[in-house]
């Protein structure tokens, strides 16, 4: 039996995870930065979170939901996407009664959509993202918005495309699927099936179409813009103005609808063509909503959020080279001689992690040529080599494999060696406090800053 992985999934190693682990540690650290902390919600939720979550007008649950009956004949789905599980947590779990508001999570985990799989589309793909609830105004979606533009610039982003758009208020949504439906009634008889479906269930699903034929006929469809309460106009207005007056540019996006039934205002996506002229479709996208949490039976509270791709940030990443190689790189391949000198590696190699080197330990047991070959293939700063003579003088040969140059060096003295020949010795204090030639002993000059080294 040959045994595959199944269609739409696919195993992450190597470069791609380093990319994997890199991208979400920064997602991590600047949602914490804006003062996000995480929310781990399960894989599995009862199907309805879902189907009363995302709509029952969205692609995402007539026909893309990994759902499933358990043992006890529960309907269970796979999450398809983390809003509505995250805010089934917030109103089960009350933390709009026990904490401050605005609640603001940020999660990141796998997610799972029967799509047909094509460049930047799986059935098992990664979302990190966060939701903002508790607070419903202009300004927090606008700091949404910056925050997802932020992490993208700190990954090293240039040149991203972010539209916006406003799905307005209901009064104006309302009016606006009317003034839709009109529309798309003389046409819709020409249109793709899914289309027919989203006339009857939300019409404005078919803004959303990819089918090009139908996109032709959404262009000449009417606009938002033309239903908008007054009131919804301004708020968006308002988006608008905070991006230009944080000099963040963006495009305003017509026929910008998402996905996902729950949106209401202002939506958002970020675009990115790689330089190789790739367009993985959106890296990420989000918006506000103002009727989650009354759904799930909490109270009346807004909310906001984004989620990106995890894998169409890396793959975009890795097609425009901003990805580092490797992002933490074999400092020390310790090489004993023989089996003799197997568990002085070890503790040496201990010793050495302890202390923060990444270490690896050669049991090769091949003649030594061999095994420093092998160091530099792993691109090894050094190789630590043990024999007999070594273990009895209580020392080790440091070989650094970029020049050739070697030491015999004590073991009481390796760290240090290490460290002064990568540099690490040269404290500078990020305030730049250190500067100057006068360190003090455990401490910055500034007392502010611990001295690591
Ligand atoms: P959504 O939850 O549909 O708003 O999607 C949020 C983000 O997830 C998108 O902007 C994409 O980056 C990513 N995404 C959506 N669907 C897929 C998919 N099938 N495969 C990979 N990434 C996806």
């Amino acid at each position: 039996m040959e045994v595959k992985n199944v269609k739409g999934t696919k195993d992450v190693y190597g470069k791609e995870v380093n990319g994997f682990q890199y991208v979400e540690s920064v997602m991590r650290a600047v949602s914490e930065l804006y003062g996000f902390e995480e929310l781990r919600t399960p894989v599995i939720e009862h199907s309805e979170v879902f189907v009363r979550g995302v709509g029952e007008g969205s692609d995402v649950v007539r026909k893309e939901m990994y759902t499933f009956l358990d043992k006890g004949g529960r309907s269970l789905t796979m999450r398809p996407e983390f809003t509505a599980g995250i805010i089934r947590s917030i109103v089960q779990n009350k933390f709009y009664a026990t904490r401050d508001l605005p609640l603001k999570f940020y999660y990141s985990g796998p997610v799972f959509r029967y799509e047909r799989p094509q460049l930047g589309r799986y059935r098992q793909f990664n979302q990190f993202g966060v939701e903002l609830v508790g607070q419903n105004s202009a300004q927090t979606d606008a700091e949404i918005i910056i925050l997802g533009y932020m992490i993208l610039k700190t990954l090293g982003f240039e040149n991203l495309t972010l539209k916006i758009n406003t799905l307005g208020d209901d009064s104006s949504r309302d009016e606006y699927k009317h003034a839709l439906k009109d529309f798309f009634s003389q046409h819709i008889d020409n249109m793709c099936s899914d289309c027919k479906s989203r006339f009857e269930l939300n019409p404005l699903r078919i803004l959303d179409c990819k089918v090009p034929e139908d996109k032709e006929i959404v262009k000449h469809a009417p606009k938002i813009n033309e239903y908008l309460s007054e009131e919804a106009r301004n708020r968006f207005e308002y988006v608008c103005s905070i991006l230009e007056y944080m000099e963040i540019p963006f495009e305003v996006d017509d026929t910008l609808v998402r996905g996902l039934d729950y949106y209401s205002e202002t939506v958002f996506e970020f675009h990115y063509t790689s330089s190789k002229g790739q367009n993985y479709g959106a890296i990420g996208a989000g918006g506000h909503y103002d009727k989650l949490v009354k759904e799930f039976g909490g109270p009346d509270l807004h909310g906001v959020g984004f989620s990106f791709g995890i894998e169409r940030v890396v793959s975009v990443m890795t097609d425009d080279e901003l990805l580092q190689d490797d992002a933490n790189p074999l400092i020390n391949y310790i090489i004993p001689i023989s089996e003799d000198q197997h568990i002085p590696a070890l503790a040496l190699a201990t010793a050495l992690r302890v202390e923060g080197f990444k270490t690896e330990i050669c049991y090769d047991g091949t003649k030594l040529g061999t095994m420093v070959k092998k160091a530099v293939k792993k691109n090894a700063k050094f190789a630590l080599i043990i024999g007999e003579d070594e273990v009895e003088n209580n020392a080790v040969v440091i070989k650094t494999l970029e020049t050739g140059e070697q030491e015999t060096v004590e073991f009481k003295d390796i760290i240090d060696y290490i460290d002064t020949k990568l540099g690490n010795d040269e404290h500078h204090c990020e305030c730049g406090c250190c500067d100057d030639e006068e360190h003090h002993e455990d401490h910055c000059c500034c007392g502010r800053h611990k001295k690591e080294n």
